[in-house]
This record gives structure tokens, sequence and C-alpha cells, in this order.
């Protein structure tokens, strides 16, 4: 498809878009049926990574270190001596580069050299010029030019520091990934060295093409509420409790304590083989979740809350448990899953979305009792993450239904916000008022002067 007819196409798509907006009933532009949302064309692109190992033959290993070792020194340097500069471009980088690192390794490939630029100014630009971020042990990186796997698909080649430009290897994409990406094409690779596997590893990054679609009905849009206790609850009623996951959490927190208190080298030794097992339990489960949510043939597009740390509305506590549960990775998983499958995930704002009963909108804070919600105005009775997730799909097919209240009961937080803040300055401003005051019996400025004056006399005399 051109790009100019890509682009009329989104003109069409955003008038579409604004007549929603204004209560409007809404047909799509492509099949002139009602419709709740018609969904733009997305040219973005889609990313898949995978890790393989590399059986490195005697002389590698050295290989892979010094090509490493070039890769942190040059980067490093071009970071600290470009400061003058305010942000350089990759053409300008690698002028500098190349003769640099030609004077010094006459063989070292020019595609290698192209990719040290990239990196350097990459990390100039995220650094700022402050201080390079190179680690000792950080991968190098192959790009379009520099790595290929052949059409076999099982040998890879890339380019070589030796007298040898390229050289191959035998790696093992597994089934799996075949089947589910054929169409895929290689953009670019790291190697490095794993800990975790304990050998040279490649990490391939495949680009995906996209599946698209245009429009979705009512019964095809699910909301979805994440929570602390049901780390995943959908309008339909389906929930995926956390039970499991907490249960792991207490049971490694406590097992992790005891170790510690013995401290002995083979309750040491326990701990490091026991980093990241929580870690890697929580992802998943975040992808068990996401994955049966995504393949649910019915549904088309999913309604997540926009949930952002620190915003208006949220408590301490609140903001606590958001940093501290992987809601954004089980957010981002059923993000890519269902762009992978050609569905759309879509976010709306959080607030309100748990206080606030589905039939009435009334908001309050009353109504909800843990996992229990019975309105206090017109007596709506459900389960309270389920009528949270009707919320959420509902700010999204009908956002005019929740606009008013939703705006009276911020217009109230906020005058409550006010008088707690004009309290605590008047609480201040008593206090500082209280230590300002002399008390009465106290010595004044002068005599403790002459008493400090009198005393350094004295230890002078001695
Ligand atoms: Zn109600």
């Amino acid at each position: 498809m051109c790009y100019r007819r890509l682009k009329t196409k989104f003109s069409i798509v955003e008038e579409c878009i604004s007549t929603r907006s204004k209560n409007v009933e809404d047909f799509c532009f492509f099949c002139c049926q009602p419709v709740h949302f018609c969904y733009y064309i997305t040219v973005s692109k889609q990313y898949r990574a995978i890790i393989c190992k590399i059986n490195v033959p005697d002389g590698w290993n050295n290989f892979f270190l010094a090509a490493q070792d070039i890769f942190n020194t040059f980067v490093s340097w071009f970071v600290e001596n470009s400061k003058s500069k305010k942000f350089p471009n990759t053409y300008d980088a690698e002028k500098i580069l190349r003769p640099q690192i030609k004077n010094k390794y006459p063989g070292f490939n020019t595609g290698l050299i192209q990719a040290i630029a990239d990196m350097a100014t990459e990390a100039f630009k995220s650094t700022r010029g402050k201080k390079p971020s190179k680690k000792d042990n950080s991968c190098i990186r192959y790009d379009e030019r520099t790595i290929k796997i052949l059409k076999n698909g099982k040998t890879l080649t890339f380019a070589w520091m030796g007298p040898r430009k390229n050289t191959q290897q035998i790696i093992k994409i597994p089934q799996w990934f075949n089947l589910r990406y054929p169409q895929r094409r290689l953009a670019n690779a790291y190697i490095g060295y794993s800990a975790h596997h304990k050998s040279w590893v490649v990490n391939l990054n495949f680009e995906i093409p996209e599946v698209n679609s245009i429009h979705y009905f009512n019964n095809e849009i699910e909301g979805i509420d994440l929570g602390v206790h049901q780390l995943a609850t959908t309008d339909s009623g389906e929930m995926f409790s956390s039970s499991k996951l907490r249960a792991a959490q207490r049971r490694s927190l406590y097992v992790t304590r005891e170790l510690q208190r013995k401290g002995t080298p083979s309750a040491k030794r326990k701990l490091k083989a026991r980093s990241g097992r929580q870690r890697r339990l929580t992802k998943d489960i975040n992808h068990c979740i996401s994955k049966k949510i995504v393949s649910n043939p019915n549904k088309k597009c999913f309604v997540l809350e926009n949930l952002v740390k620190g915003a208006p509305g949220f408590s301490r506590k609140s903001n606590k448990i958001l940093g501290s549960w992987a809601f954004r990775e089980l957010q981002t998983f059923i993000e890519y899953k269902a762009r992978s499958l050609g569905k759309t995930v879509v976010f709306v704002e959080p607030h309100y979305t748990s206080q606030m009963c589905n039939q009435c909108c009334h908001i309050s804070g009353d109504n909800r009792k843990k996992s229990k919600f019975e309105c206090v105005e017109c007596g709506h009775q459900d389960h309270a993450d389920i009528n949270a997730a009707r919320n959420i799909k509902e700010k999204y097919t009908n956002p005019t239904k929740s606009e008013q209240p939703i705006q009276a009961a911020f217009s109230k937080w906020r005058s409550q916000e006010e008088l707690k803040k004009s309290k605590k300055k008047a609480r201040q401003a008593e206090s500082h008022s209280a230590q300002c005051e002399v008390p009465e019996n106290s010595q004044s400025f002068q005599d403790v002067q002459e008493d400090m004056n009198s005393t350094i006399c004295k230890l002078s005399n001695r």
C-alpha cells in the first residue's frame, strides 16, 4: 500500500473518531454499518526476540572478548571526547571513529565500525555526554549488514575480525518459533556472554509483519481490570486469582530470611541459586494470563487502565502497590500478544473505575467493601472487580455516560485537597510562631554571650 493512500485513510478515520466524540451515531466508512469504533491502520513495526546458544570452539573466546573490548573502549572514548558537539549524528561519528579504529586494528570489519558509531551516538544521547554508559561485559551489536541467517534457517553467518571476513555457526531456532512467525526478517542481533546459560549467546531480533483490523462491534470489546487480589478481571466475569503468586512470595521471603540469618557458605550458595526465582514466576504467570485473555476468539479489542505511577487521585499506598506489582508487564504482554493476532489494545483514564456504580454512575468510597460492591444510591450489587471492568469498558465505548459524575468527583477531591493544604499551612504557621516566642524565664542573648566570654577567659588562664 502506498504511503499517500494510507495517509488519506488516516484522515478519514480521524474524522470518524471526531464524530464519535460528538455523540453522533457511528457508521463505519468502509462497511457503512453502525459501529462503536473504527480503528485506524497501524504502521508501526513489531519485534520478537529469541536467544540461541553459540558453541564456541577454542580461540573464539578471545575473539569475542577482544571485539567486546574494542566496542566498549571506542564507545566510551567517543562519549568522552565529543563533549563540545551537541548531538552528533551517526555519519559524523563514523567519520571520527573509522580512522581511529583502522589505525589500531587494520583488519577490523567496516560494518562493525558502523555498529560502534550507532552505539556511540545512542550512548551519547542517552547520557547527554556526561559519562560513558558501556559496561565491560556489554554485548557486541550486529546489524543487517554484518549478520545473516542462510536460507536453510539453521546457519548463522556473521562478521569476523580476523583474516576471514565471515564465519559460520549452526544455531537451533525452536520449532514453535518457526511455526508462529513464518514471515519474519532478521533486523539485528547482539552477541554476549550469558551467566545464566554459562556460554556465549546470540540475541536475535526479528521484525514481524503486523496484521490490521478495521472495526469492532460492542460485544467484541472487552474491559479488563487489574488488581492485587484478582490479577485480572474481565467484564464478562472471568477472574485470574493472585493467591498462588502471593503464597509463593510469602514462602520465598521466609526462606530468604532464614538463609540470610544462617549466613553459612552453603546458605549463601543457595541464596544465589534462588535469586531471580520470584521474578521468573511472576513473568510466567503474566504470560499465562495474557495468553488466555487474548486468545478468546470472540473478543477483538481490549480496554485497559492507563496506570501511571503518581497520578492524581491515587493515595501513596496504592502508588506503592502499583510500583511493586508487575502490572505494567501484564499490560505489555496483553498488548503485544493482541497485536500479533490482529487485535487491538486501548487505554483509558483509571480514575474512579473501582468506586463508581456501573448502573447509576454514583461515585463514593462507601460503595465498595473489599471485594463486594453495593451502590449506596441505587442498591446495585456486584463483585467489585467485575463492576470496575465494566466501568473500564464503558469509559471507552460510552465516554459521555460517566463524564459528569467523574468531573464532579474531581472538583470535590480538589476542594478537599485545598482545604487540607490550607489547614497544614495554618498549623505550620502556628508552630513557627510558637518557636519564635522567647519564654520569660530563659536567659537573654546578652547573658549567654557574657557566660561564654567568662568561660573562655577561665580556660585561657589555665
Ligand atoms: Zn448505583
